[in-house]
């Protein structure tokens, strides 16, 4: 078969679906210190969400999670409101005791407002972040300015040292463009040579200037990373790369499926400064047919929209019913879907090319990895599978 390195002690899957707290991304502003090109979040304008906005959709998240719920703080940018976070972070630990449940913390961050105060706060309550960086100071600044047009990479880096002595497991997360293509491995090595260990990488698929010039440019930065890759697990170190990682996951445990790992309202839902309710954060937009996804108000909670979407997002994407590749494939992210084509069912023909290219570079690592039965390899994705530090945030 063409993927030799499939377990036989197969391992299965977290119980994901049993015990997976109920999350709730709350967008506490729409403003933000920077202006990215790709941002997809509404107009910079400082719609905030109040307390007791906030309040209600905690209370919401742990009524409905079974046993334990999770917070993420989202934007714009959330550490605008940094004694927001402190309030409601309390809040929440508040009535999570009081209900006899546990409480996790998220945020999603620029990282460029964190001082040693915020460090300390996330440290202490195990608020796990997630902070865009974009690679080298060409690739960031390609995308990630300020309002005067600048490029924000050296603000950033400013602050690096200090967020990893407070957090070495930061989660760093790029959004690949086509300008960008060519730079990943100068990038990586340059995020490598700064601490930096858990790697999250996507493509924006939104981006309306992707050519077959810059596939072919994003495949031969892959194959390099590849090599990289390949030479830092050989020598034993901690390196997590998302983009390899996910595809190698996806063959030795579990195959994706819609509705398993896009949860799409079901178990995550993203909540506006306004207080309406949406299955994902993508949906928080000035799109005009964004409104067609709202799923209730925390005021008034879910209503049967919220069903329906569920249930059409677990349907089967037509174009990949006879593909090879699907379960491994993420066809499955419906808010993605309708970011480029309209429909969550309708897979952009991009990504498909994508993955199509991906997974079998994936592949060959996990093989000859396998082949080798390299030690860091096999208990990154067997043995210690269950303790692997999560890598999903938004
Ligand atoms: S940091 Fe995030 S919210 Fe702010 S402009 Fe960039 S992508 Fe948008
Ligand atoms: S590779 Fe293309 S056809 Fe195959 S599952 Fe993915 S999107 Fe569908």
């Amino acid at each position: 078969m063409a993927f030799s390195f499939i377990s036989t002690t197969y391992i299965p899957a977290r119980a994901l679906l049993i015990y997976w707290p109920m999350k709730v991304i709350l967008h506490l502003t729409s403003d933000c210190n920077l202006r990215c090109r790709y941002c997809y979040a509404p107009a910079k304008t400082a719609k905030n969400m109040s307390v007791a906005t906030a309040k209600k959709a905690i209370d919401m998240a742990l009524e409905l999670g079974e046993r334990s719920a999770c917070v993420s703080y989202f934007g714009g940018e959330p550490l605008l409101h940094f004694d927001r976070i402190r309030e409601l972070t309390a809040y929440a630990l508040a009535q999570a005791k009081s209900l006899d449940k546990d409480m996790h913390f998220r945020m999603s961050t620029n990282g460029i407002l964190f001082d040693q105060t915020s460090l300390a706060f996330c440290r202490e309550h195990n608020i796990l972040y997630a902070i865009s960086l974009d690679g080298d100071k060409l690739a960031h600044d390609a995308q990630r300015i300020f309002a005067d047009g600048t490029g924000s990479y050296d603000a950033l880096d400013a602050k690096l040292d200090m967020i990893l002595e407070y957090n070495p497991h930061a989660v760093f997360t790029s959004v690949i463009t086509p300008p960008t293509a060519s730079r990943l491995l100068s990038s990586v090595e340059s995020m490598w040579s700064r601490g930096i260990r858990y790697f999250v990488m996507q493509p924006d698929y939104t981006h309306p200037d992707w050519g077959i010039e810059d596939l072919q440019r994003l495949e031969d930065s892959y194959l390099d990373l590849a090599g990289f890759y390949l030479e830092k697990i050989r020598a034993g170190q901690a390196f997590h790369f998302s983009l390899f990682d996910d595809k190698i996951k996806s063959h030795a445990h579990s195959p994706f499926a819609p509705g398993k790992v896009c949860d799409f309202g079901a178990k995550k839902v993203s909540v506006a400064p306004d207080g309406h309710i949406f299955p994902c954060v993508q949906f928080v937009s000035d799109r005009p047919d964004a409104k067609d996804f709202c799923i209730g108000h925390v005021e008034r909670g879910m209503d049967s929209r919220r069903e329906h979407l569920v249930a059409k997002n677990q349907q089967p994407r037509a174009q990949c019913v006879d593909c090879a590749l699907n379960g491994r494939c993420s066809n499955f992210c419906g808010c993605l879907n309708w970011q480029t084509t309209g429909s969550i069912l309708k897979v952009p023909g991009l990504l498909c090319a994508h993955e199509r290219m991906l997974i079998p570079i994936a592949d060959e690592i996990g093989n000859e990895l396998w082949a080798e039965k390299n030690k860091t390899f096999l208990h990154k994705h067997y043995k210690d599978y269950e303790n692997r530090f999560p890598y999903a945030f938004d």
